[in-house]
């Protein structure tokens, strides 16, 4: 009788144990701390990219998506452990990218996104993964702005949450040029800078020369631009600030995406023919800390 209770009280504890046990566990899965955890786990991520900037982030008509930031969070994603098939991509426009980082909406942003030292105070970038430069697109006919201080009284397009216009606009650190008179119109976005700059409703759009390549490109013959580049745009990949674990990782996998030739093979799918001149080597990282 004794023993047998004895048995009994040993199996209490011991299943009592493995629920413990378990329960940790389970806590850890569901509440990972870090993005690099998160994946590993669930084998699952949400990336935030663009939808409307072709070669770059672009959702199609069938649902799928394409362009550079797509393959890059493709690549970053299998080396965390996540398979195509456990990324959800959410369209991030430029100016919900630290709020969707900041609230979780989602883990990662490749869109197209500087490290300024503004976002940098509300972000940690991974990377950067390519450096590409501002530079300036207006219509094919245009023949008065050939530089980007012909600007000055002109109208230029501000894509909401974007930082192209600064560079325009105001001076370092974020800025650059500092041009003043400049009459800045509105926009929610690059695509639609691009339909105001084709339906006449402005002079210029000025922003990172990837983007402009991808809309010339897809829109033949009606733009031309000026190749007078004027700054440095370090794209970053977005993460949770303080999430160093991730931003390490994701610049490992970043090292070895130029090391094995897919940086090159990717730039090239994307921008062959666009008469950019692609750089093909690691960029310098600025570091996760
Ligand atoms: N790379 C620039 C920026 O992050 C312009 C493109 C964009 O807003 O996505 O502000």
């Amino acid at each position: 009788m004794r023993v047998r209770r004895f048995g009994a009280v040993i199996g209490a504890a011991t299943a009592l144990a493995m629920a413990l046990t378990a329960c940790g566990s389970d806590t850890e899965s569901t509440q990972a701390t870090t993005v690099v955890q998160k994946a590993k786990d669930s084998k699952k991520l949400v990336v935030g990219i663009k939808y409307d900037q072709p070669a770059l982030g672009l959702k199609k008509p069938d649902g799928t998506f394409e362009g550079f930031d797509v393959d890059v969070a493709k690549y970053i994603a299998k080396e965390l452990g996540v398979p195509e098939s456990g990324i959800t991509f959410k369209e991030t426009v430029s100016a919900n990218r630290e709020s969707f980082l900041g609230g979780g909406q989602v883990d990662l942003v490749v869109a197209t996104y500087s490290i300024t030292d503004a976002r940098k105070k509300q972000v940690t970038f991974a990377g950067p993964y390519y450096v590409a430069a501002q530079d300036t697109m207006v219509l094919a006919d245009n023949d008065d702005i050939k530089t980007a201080q012909d600007l000055k009284g002109k109208r230029l397009c501000k894509a909401a949450g974007s930082n192209s216009f600064r560079r325009v606009t105001e001076g370092p650190p974020d800025g650059k040029l500092a041009i003043s008179g400049v009459k800045l119109v509105d926009a929610s976005s690059y695509s639609e800078c691009v339909a105001k700059l084709k339906a006449g409703a402005l002079d210029a759009v000025s922003t990172d020369d990837l983007i402009l390549a991808g809309f010339a490109n897809t829109q033949k013959g009606q733009f031309k631009v000026i190749n007078n580049p004027i700054s440095e745009e370090k794209y970053g990949v977005g993460i949770k600030k303080g999430d160093t674990e991730t931003c390490e990782a994701v610049n490992k996998a970043l090292t070895k995406m130029y090391q094995d030739g897919t940086a090159k093979t990717l730039l090239e799918k994307h921008f062959a023919g666009t008469g950019l001149q692609l750089k093909t080597t690691v960029p310098q990282f600025e570091g996760c800390a």
